[in-house]
């Protein structure tokens, strides 16, 4: 709440430029987010076992960096959309035209989806799908151990793949669908590889992956 508060008030103060060209009150520009976006299959190498075909929109740097963590971590809701509209492009390619699938969203841990006033890649998810046909649903939970608050980056990324669960109310939509899962990064592609086992393992037919930036260096995440 405070952080979002904050966020509000920086937003009244400071005027909002593009983060890529700078031009005055928009975001993150249409030109460049078309520059950022580099539509690519994507796999870690090396891959984890079950690593599901994934398609990156972007390299995860300069702007496309920026804008993630804007929306992300820096209560910029106006690059909620921006960023959307790039994890939007990685589905498209990602899933054959006019079929309906399940986009199911990687889920953080509660705490960190606290301190950021919801679970963004929900937000973004949902923004990125919207129209499209597909069903959203959040399938995934992560708790934590209880230990989150002590753990570096590393430890976090490691709780929450550790403790990724289905849902049990989701569970049962899973069975012989497809299923595309939506995240925001992917480094090492084991939250992926986590998911998708997950998600097969209740029934589901085709698991596929649609994230916004692929990077080869580890970087920090809830
Ligand atoms: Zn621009």
């Amino acid at each position: 709440m405070a952080r979002g508060w904050t966020g509000a008030l920086v937003d009244l103060v400071l005027p909002v430029q593009c983060l890529g060209c700078g031009i005055p009150e928009i975001a993150w520009c249409s030109a460049c987010q078309d520059a950022a976006c580099q539509l690519r299959l994507h796999s870690p190498d090396p891959a984890p076992v079950g690593f599901p075909p994934t398609v990156a929109a972007a390299e995860y740097a300069g702007d496309v960096r920026l804008a993630i963590l804007g929306a992300k971590d820096r209560g910029r809701r106006d690059l909620v959309g921006p960023v959307a509209t790039l994890l939007g492009w990685a589905a498209q390619a990602a899933v054959p035209p006019a079929e309906r699938w399940l986009v199911v969203p990687m889920p953080s841990n509660p705490a960190a989806a606290r301190a950021r006033g919801g679970d963004h890649m929900v937000r973004i998810g949902l923004r990125a799908t919207a129209g499209s046909g597909h069903l959203f649903v959040e399938a995934l939970s992560a708790g934590h151990s209880g230990e989150a608050t002590r753990l570096g980056a590393a430890g976090r990324l490691a709780d929450r793949r550790r403790s990724m669960r289905l849902r049990r109310d989701a569970a049962a939509l899973l069975a012989g669908r497809d299923v595309l899962l939506v995240d925001d990064i992917v480094t090492t592609g084991s939250t992926l590889a986590t998911a998708a086992a997950l998600v097969r393992s209740a029934g589901a037919r085709a698991v596929r992956a649609a994230v916004v930036a692929a990077t080869e260096k580890e970087v920090t995440r809830r």
